[in-house]
């Protein structure tokens, strides 16, 4: 199982679910867990799924949702 952690910027936690939702529904995402207080975003990956090219589009989703977050790639 692949799992790793970002550092993300965000405004508020209603904006940081609307990320981990957005992330969630990104291909080769397994799963999400975004922690607002920690300004942290912790995804386990699909199996043999690309982590950089993976965040890349959950970095995508995740403005769609909300343009002022950031994840630190
Ligand atoms: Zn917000």
């Amino acid at each position: 199982m692949m799992k790793k952690s970002y550092k993300i910027d965000v405004d508020c936690a209603n904006c940081a679910n609307k990320m981990e939702e957005a992330a969630k529904k990104t291909a080769g995402v397994k799963d999400v867990v975004v922690n607002f207080m920690a300004l942290k975003m912790n995804v386990e990956f699909e199996e043999g799924a690309e982590p950089k090219a993976v965040m890349q589009e959950v970095l995508k989703n995740c403005k769609k949702v909300e343009d002022d977050c950031e994840i630190f790639l």
